[in-house]
Protein backbone atom coordinates (compact mmCIF):
# COMPACT_ATOMS: atom_id res chain seq x y z
CA UNK A 1 0.00 0.00 0.00
CA UNK A 2 1.34 3.85 -0.42
CA UNK A 3 0.43 6.74 0.30
CA UNK A 4 -2.05 7.82 -1.68
CA UNK A 5 -4.09 4.45 -2.14
CA UNK A 6 -7.40 5.29 -1.70
CA UNK A 7 -8.17 2.79 1.53
CA UNK A 8 -4.89 4.42 3.20
CA UNK A 9 -6.25 7.76 2.71
CA UNK A 10 -9.22 6.79 3.93
CA UNK A 11 -8.34 4.80 7.04
CA UNK A 12 -6.15 7.89 7.79
CA UNK A 13 -9.14 10.27 7.65
CA UNK A 14 -11.57 8.02 9.53
CA UNK A 15 -8.70 7.17 12.65
CA UNK A 16 -8.61 11.09 13.09
CA UNK A 17 -12.31 11.65 12.60
CA UNK A 18 -12.58 8.77 15.25
CA UNK A 19 -9.42 10.09 17.12
CA UNK A 20 -7.38 6.71 17.81
CA UNK A 21 -3.87 7.95 16.72
CA UNK A 22 -2.73 4.54 17.94
CA UNK A 23 -5.03 2.23 15.57
CA UNK A 24 -3.69 4.84 12.92
CA UNK A 25 0.11 4.28 13.73
CA UNK A 26 -0.50 0.57 14.37
CA UNK A 27 -2.99 -0.68 11.69
CA UNK A 28 -0.22 -1.51 8.92
CA UNK A 29 1.43 -3.63 10.47
CA UNK A 30 -0.91 -5.52 12.07
CA UNK A 31 -2.45 -6.20 8.71
CA UNK A 32 0.63 -6.95 7.51
CA UNK A 33 1.15 -9.86 10.65
CA UNK A 34 -2.54 -10.63 10.03
CA UNK A 35 -1.64 -11.20 6.34
CA UNK A 36 1.07 -13.12 6.94
CA UNK A 37 -0.35 -15.56 9.70
CA UNK A 38 -3.45 -16.14 8.17
CA UNK A 39 -5.16 -14.74 11.06
CA UNK A 40 -9.30 -14.40 11.36
CA UNK A 41 -10.99 -10.79 10.49
CA UNK A 42 -12.04 -11.07 14.51
CA UNK A 43 -8.93 -11.51 15.46
CA UNK A 44 -7.64 -8.72 13.14
CA UNK A 45 -9.84 -6.68 14.57
CA UNK A 46 -8.90 -7.22 18.18
CA UNK A 47 -5.16 -6.37 17.43
CA UNK A 48 -6.62 -3.48 16.22
CA UNK A 49 -8.23 -1.86 19.32
CA UNK A 50 -5.47 -3.52 21.60
CA UNK A 51 -2.88 -1.43 19.32
CA UNK A 52 -5.23 1.73 20.48
CA UNK A 53 -5.98 0.44 24.20
CA UNK A 54 -2.24 0.20 24.90
CA UNK A 55 -1.35 3.95 22.80
CA UNK A 56 -4.55 5.50 24.99
CA UNK A 57 -2.89 3.88 28.42
CA UNK A 58 0.70 4.72 27.84
CA UNK A 59 -0.14 8.40 26.46
CA UNK A 60 -2.39 8.68 29.64
CA UNK A 61 0.57 7.43 31.44
CA UNK A 62 2.91 10.26 30.38
CA UNK A 63 0.48 12.76 30.33
CA UNK A 64 -0.14 11.81 34.62
CA UNK A 65 3.66 11.53 35.26
CA UNK A 66 4.24 15.12 34.13
CA UNK A 67 0.46 16.55 35.79
CA UNK A 68 2.18 14.62 38.82
CA UNK A 69 4.91 16.64 38.93
CA UNK A 70 8.09 15.08 41.17
CA UNK A 71 10.56 16.67 41.62
CA UNK A 72 12.95 14.04 40.12
CA UNK A 73 11.94 10.46 39.37
CA UNK A 74 13.03 7.76 42.07
CA UNK A 75 11.87 4.34 41.57
CA UNK A 76 11.45 1.93 44.74
CA UNK A 77 13.81 -0.67 42.39
CA UNK A 78 16.86 1.89 43.27
CA UNK A 79 16.06 2.20 47.07
CA UNK A 80 18.73 0.57 49.07
CA UNK A 81 15.99 -1.53 51.50
CA UNK A 82 19.91 -3.20 53.53
CA UNK A 83 20.39 0.55 54.36
CA UNK A 84 17.09 0.81 56.19
CA UNK A 85 16.76 -2.41 57.86
CA UNK A 86 13.42 -1.62 60.21
CA UNK A 87 11.54 -0.51 56.74
CA UNK A 88 9.44 -3.36 55.29
CA UNK A 89 10.18 -3.27 51.25
CA UNK A 90 6.70 -5.71 51.45
CA UNK A 91 4.41 -2.68 52.86
CA UNK A 92 5.92 -0.02 50.53
CA UNK A 93 5.33 -2.22 47.55
CA UNK A 94 1.54 -2.73 48.34
CA UNK A 95 1.66 0.90 49.05
CA UNK A 96 2.68 1.44 45.62
CA UNK A 97 0.33 -1.02 43.96
CA UNK A 98 -2.46 2.15 45.50
CA UNK A 99 -5.18 0.36 47.36
CA UNK A 100 -4.67 2.66 49.92
CA UNK A 101 -6.32 5.34 48.02
CA UNK A 102 -9.22 3.11 47.57
CA UNK A 103 -9.48 2.83 51.01
CA UNK A 104 -9.62 6.75 51.19
CA UNK A 105 -6.36 5.88 53.63
CA UNK A 106 -3.28 8.19 54.36
CA UNK A 107 0.40 7.77 54.29
CA UNK A 108 2.73 9.35 57.08
CA UNK A 109 6.30 9.11 56.19
CA UNK A 110 8.29 10.31 59.38
CA UNK A 111 12.29 10.61 60.08
CA UNK A 112 15.21 12.16 59.73
CA UNK A 113 16.24 14.49 57.17
CA UNK A 114 18.14 12.24 54.49
CA UNK A 115 16.59 8.81 55.08
CA UNK A 116 14.84 7.71 52.06
CA UNK A 117 11.61 9.70 52.59
CA UNK A 118 10.80 11.65 49.81
CA UNK A 119 12.60 9.30 47.29
CA UNK A 120 10.20 6.37 48.28
CA UNK A 121 7.14 8.94 48.54
CA UNK A 122 7.92 9.57 44.73
CA UNK A 123 8.22 5.85 44.29
CA UNK A 124 4.90 4.92 45.64
CA UNK A 125 3.41 7.85 43.66
CA UNK A 126 4.69 6.11 40.59
CA UNK A 127 3.22 3.10 41.71
CA UNK A 128 0.08 5.13 41.83
CA UNK A 129 -0.23 6.79 38.46
CA UNK A 130 0.73 2.76 37.29
CA UNK A 131 -2.19 1.43 38.77
CA UNK A 132 -4.21 4.40 37.17
CA UNK A 133 -4.63 6.94 39.64
CA UNK A 134 -3.94 10.94 39.83
CA UNK A 135 -1.14 12.06 41.47
CA UNK A 136 -0.15 15.30 42.65
CA UNK A 137 3.70 16.20 44.55
CA UNK A 138 4.12 19.45 46.24
CA UNK A 139 6.03 20.45 48.99
CA UNK A 140 4.34 21.32 52.20
CA UNK A 141 5.27 25.25 52.00
CA UNK A 142 4.65 25.64 48.31
CA UNK A 143 1.57 24.63 49.20
CA UNK A 144 0.74 26.58 51.75
CA UNK A 145 1.67 29.51 49.92
CA UNK A 146 -0.21 29.03 46.68
CA UNK A 147 -3.48 28.36 49.45
CA UNK A 148 -2.53 31.54 50.73
CA UNK A 149 -2.28 33.86 47.70
CA UNK A 150 -5.33 31.88 46.35
CA UNK A 151 -6.74 33.26 49.36
CA UNK A 152 -6.00 36.93 49.41
CA UNK A 153 -6.92 36.80 45.21
CA UNK A 154 -10.69 35.52 46.31
CA UNK A 155 -10.12 32.59 44.56
CA UNK A 156 -9.54 30.20 47.74
CA UNK A 157 -12.87 27.75 46.93
CA UNK A 158 -11.80 27.27 43.17
CA UNK A 159 -8.28 26.60 43.97
CA UNK A 160 -9.42 24.26 46.67
CA UNK A 161 -11.91 22.62 43.80
CA UNK A 162 -8.74 22.20 41.38
CA UNK A 163 -7.78 19.86 43.71
CA UNK A 164 -10.85 17.17 43.64
CA UNK A 165 -9.29 15.67 40.85
CA UNK A 166 -6.13 14.54 42.28
CA UNK A 167 -6.75 10.90 44.26
CA UNK A 168 -3.08 11.19 46.09
CA UNK A 169 -1.85 14.57 46.90
CA UNK A 170 1.61 14.18 48.24
CA UNK A 171 2.50 16.80 50.76
CA UNK A 172 6.60 16.93 50.79
CA UNK A 173 8.56 17.85 53.96
CA UNK A 174 6.46 18.91 56.24
CA UNK A 175 7.59 20.94 59.20
CA UNK A 176 11.21 22.36 58.37
CA UNK A 177 9.66 25.41 58.25
CA UNK A 178 7.03 26.97 59.73
CA UNK A 179 3.51 27.61 57.86
CA UNK A 180 2.98 30.96 59.19
CA UNK A 181 -0.83 31.78 58.36
CA UNK A 182 -0.70 29.48 55.54
CA UNK A 183 -1.24 26.81 58.72
CA UNK A 184 -4.77 27.25 58.84
CA UNK A 185 -5.49 26.45 55.33
CA UNK A 186 -3.39 23.75 54.88
CA UNK A 187 -5.18 22.53 57.58
CA UNK A 188 -8.46 23.39 55.66
CA UNK A 189 -7.09 21.35 52.52
CA UNK A 190 -6.35 18.27 54.82
CA UNK A 191 -10.05 18.86 56.47
CA UNK A 192 -11.71 18.97 53.05
CA UNK A 193 -9.97 15.57 51.98
CA UNK A 194 -10.50 14.23 54.81
CA UNK A 195 -12.33 10.07 53.80
CA UNK A 196 -12.38 11.64 49.92
CA UNK A 197 -9.03 11.42 48.86
CA UNK A 198 -5.77 10.45 50.11
CA UNK A 199 -2.38 12.13 51.65
CA UNK A 200 0.85 11.27 51.60
CA UNK A 201 3.10 13.48 54.13
CA UNK A 202 6.63 13.40 54.65
CA UNK A 203 7.87 15.03 57.61
CA UNK A 204 10.73 14.91 60.23
CA UNK A 205 8.65 15.95 62.74
CA UNK A 206 6.93 13.81 65.41
CA UNK A 207 3.53 14.35 65.69
CA UNK A 208 4.14 16.39 69.33
CA UNK A 209 5.90 19.37 67.42
CA UNK A 210 3.54 19.27 64.63
CA UNK A 211 2.39 22.25 66.77
CA UNK A 212 5.03 24.29 65.55
CA UNK A 213 4.22 24.34 62.06
CA UNK A 214 0.60 25.38 62.57
CA UNK A 215 0.91 27.14 65.82
CA UNK A 216 -2.77 26.42 66.75
CA UNK A 217 -2.85 23.24 69.48
CA UNK A 218 -6.56 22.78 69.19
CA UNK A 219 -5.86 22.80 64.99
CA UNK A 220 -2.89 20.54 64.61
CA UNK A 221 -4.61 18.02 67.06
CA UNK A 222 -8.31 18.07 65.37
CA UNK A 223 -5.65 17.73 62.12
CA UNK A 224 -3.55 14.75 63.54
CA UNK A 225 -7.20 13.31 64.38
CA UNK A 226 -8.41 13.30 61.39
CA UNK A 227 -4.93 12.39 58.88
CA UNK A 228 -3.66 9.62 61.34
CA UNK A 229 -7.37 8.45 61.57
CA UNK A 230 -6.82 5.72 58.53
CA UNK A 231 -3.51 5.96 57.87
CA UNK A 232 -0.07 3.98 57.64
CA UNK A 233 2.19 5.24 59.47
CA UNK A 234 6.49 4.19 58.30
CA UNK A 235 8.85 5.22 60.57
CA UNK A 236 12.29 5.60 58.81
CA UNK A 237 15.00 5.35 61.72
CA UNK A 238 18.61 5.66 61.52
CA UNK A 239 21.06 8.21 59.27
CA UNK A 240 21.15 9.95 56.65
CA UNK A 241 21.47 7.59 53.58
CA UNK A 242 23.89 10.94 52.01
CA UNK A 243 25.72 11.01 55.41
CA UNK A 244 26.32 7.43 55.42
CA UNK A 245 27.52 7.18 52.19
CA UNK A 246 30.20 9.80 52.10
CA UNK A 247 31.46 8.56 55.53
CA UNK A 248 31.63 5.59 53.69
CA UNK A 249 33.94 7.16 50.71
CA UNK A 250 35.91 9.30 52.87
CA UNK A 251 36.74 6.45 55.09
CA UNK A 252 37.80 4.52 51.46
CA UNK A 253 40.12 7.76 50.38
CA UNK A 254 41.42 7.70 54.05
CA UNK A 255 42.28 3.92 54.25
CA UNK A 256 43.80 2.36 50.79
CA UNK A 257 43.56 -1.28 50.79
CA UNK A 258 46.96 -1.96 51.62
CA UNK A 259 46.57 0.33 54.99
CA UNK A 260 46.58 -1.21 58.00
CA UNK A 261 44.19 -0.28 60.75
P1 LIG B 1 14.47 12.61 52.97
O1 LIG B 1 13.33 12.96 52.11
O2 LIG B 1 14.16 11.58 54.02
O3 LIG B 1 15.17 13.78 53.55
P2 LIG B 1 15.63 11.76 50.46
O4 LIG B 1 14.60 10.81 49.96
O5 LIG B 1 15.65 13.11 49.86
O6 LIG B 1 15.56 11.88 52.05
O7 LIG B 1 17.04 11.07 50.31
C1 LIG B 1 18.24 11.81 50.14
C2 LIG B 1 19.06 11.22 49.00
O8 LIG B 1 19.54 9.94 49.37
C3 LIG B 1 18.23 11.01 47.74
O9 LIG B 1 19.05 11.22 46.63
C4 LIG B 1 17.82 9.54 47.84
O10 LIG B 1 17.61 8.98 46.55
C5 LIG B 1 19.01 8.92 48.53
N1 LIG B 1 18.62 7.82 49.41
C6 LIG B 1 18.19 7.91 50.68
N2 LIG B 1 18.01 6.69 51.23
C7 LIG B 1 18.32 5.82 50.26
C8 LIG B 1 18.35 4.37 50.19
N3 LIG B 1 18.04 3.61 51.26
N4 LIG B 1 18.72 3.81 49.01
C9 LIG B 1 19.07 4.56 47.95
N5 LIG B 1 19.10 5.92 47.96
C10 LIG B 1 18.73 6.54 49.10
MG1 LIG C 1 12.58 14.85 51.76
Amino acid sequence: MTADDPITGLLDLYCRELKVPGLRAGYAAIARDATSQGQSYPAFLAACLASEIASRREHRLTTRLAQARFPVAKAIETFDFAAMPQLSPTLIRRLAEGTFIRERENVILLGNPGTGKTHLATGIGGGCIQAGYRVRFIAAVTLAQELLAAQQEYRLPRYLKSWQPIDLVILDELGYLGLGPGGPLLFQFCAERYERGSILITTNLDFARWVEVFTDATLTSALLDRLTHHAHIVLFQGDSFRFKESKQHSQEVKQPPDAHP
